[in-house]
């Protein structure tokens, strides 16, 4: 029979209360991260379902978001069949000091690092204090990092550069402070035309380029292209519309054994229309009049950029990385396209926020 007396009554009170203790610090522990993921999906929700009475002084003080870090086998799986290896050209392979398209394929993969803690608390905090200080990007900061996954690379890798394949991002450097904003804005960017593709080609196509089915005449150009793995592989013609004349747009090398892959320079080469998708160099298949983007007026006129400006997926990222950094681009045509582009979309994702974006940056 149990005999129940006070010592044990004191004894059974001390288990259960330590009990409680331990319980709370648990539940207390997983707390936040489950309190971050409810205020992103609530919020996100929100946005999504066009809840009517939702705030529009929406503080975003409480959201962090859900920043996502690619696996091993996700890199893998997105890398393993990616066409991106198979339009290495041979200045290509040269630029990245490999012996072949295997070689290199091999090689990206051994190079891929893990992220580290540290590495990733950089990240979150730089797009911590993106959405304090930038409330005009919240809504593109919401729905890119709904998509992107982060990765890293050695510092061998695409010569340093960040880049994206699919949904990945992939960076060298993380802790070692050379990680911004802005180039966090940059590669978003890139994720984000990916999934928004059939909407950044109506811009494109406001903005004068078409992808081009085929050039006749340009093998020498083709051999010397760059290959971007932002660019997914598209030939784009840009026209010039105040002198209805087309141009091929593109990053070239300019030595016959490139050094590495920013021995390049930013080319337009004129072209003509012979059929349906279908140009064909304007000087013969090897002479052909190169004329340096930088200092190619229609183009800067139109574009208002001297930098990165060689093919229109740069192009918008650059636009946006300036957006967030609350700059205009005064006197520029294509910005003006892109503002009010970028505002229609950004409406058509989030229904219910027309209000934060009549304030946001963009208009
Ligand atoms: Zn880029």
């Amino acid at each position: 029979m149990f005999n129940i007396n006070y010592k044990t009554i004191l004894y059974f009170s001390i288990i259960v209360i330590i009990s409680m203790i331990i319980l709370t610090a648990i539940g207390n522990h997983k707390h936040p991260q489950q309190r971050i993921n409810n205020n992103i999906e609530t919020y996100t929700n929100h946005v999504e379902a066009e809840t009517k009475h939702m705030d529009k002084n929406y503080t975003i003080k409480d959201v962090i978001p859900v920043i996502n870090f690619a696996t091993r086998d996700e890199i893998f799986n997105t890398m393993i069949t990616h066409p991106y290896f198979d339009r290495m050209t041979s200045l290509d392979i040269v630029a990245r000091k490999m012996q072949n398209a295997t070689h290199l394929k091999k090689q990206y993969m051994n190079d891929m690092k893990e992220l580290t803690d540290a590495d990733k608390e950089t990240i979150k905090s730089i797009i911590r204090q993106l959405m304090e200080e930038r409330p005009n990007m919240l809504l593109f900061l919401t729905k890119s990092l709904q998509l992107a996954k982060f990765a890293k690379t050695s510092p061998q890798v695409e010569y340093g550069l960040p880049h994206t394949h699919g949904n990945i991002i992939f960076m060298p450097f993380i802790v070692d402070n050379e990680l911004t904003a802005d180039i966090i804005i940059h590669e978003l960017t890139h994720v984000f035309q990916r999934n928004y593709g059939a909407e950044f080609d109506k811009l494109y196509a406001r903005w004068g380029f078409e992808k081009a089915k085929y050039i006749d005449n340009f093998k020498t150009i083709k051999n010397a292209e760059r290959n971007n793995p932002d660019a997914n592989g598209d030939i784009y013609i840009w026209r010039d519309d105040s002198t209805q004349k087309y141009y091929w747009i593109g990053a070239l090398y300019i030595s016959p054994e490139p050094a590495n892959i920013k021995d390049i320079g930013y080319y337009a080469v004129e072209v003509y229309r012979i059929g349906d998708g279908i140009f064909k160099s304007a000087e013969g298949a090897t002479k052909h009049q190169k004329h340096p983007l930088e200092t190619f007026e229609p183009y800067i006129n139109f574009f208002n950029l001297y930098n990165n400006h060689y093919h229109p997926n740069e192009i918008s990222a650059e636009y946006m990385t300036i957006s967030n950094n609350g700059k205009k681009i005064q006197g520029s045509p294509a910005y003006k396209i892109y503002k009010n582009f970028f505002e229609a979309l950004m409406h058509s994702i989030f229904p219910s926020q027309s209000e934060n974006l009549k304030e946001s940056n963009y208009l």
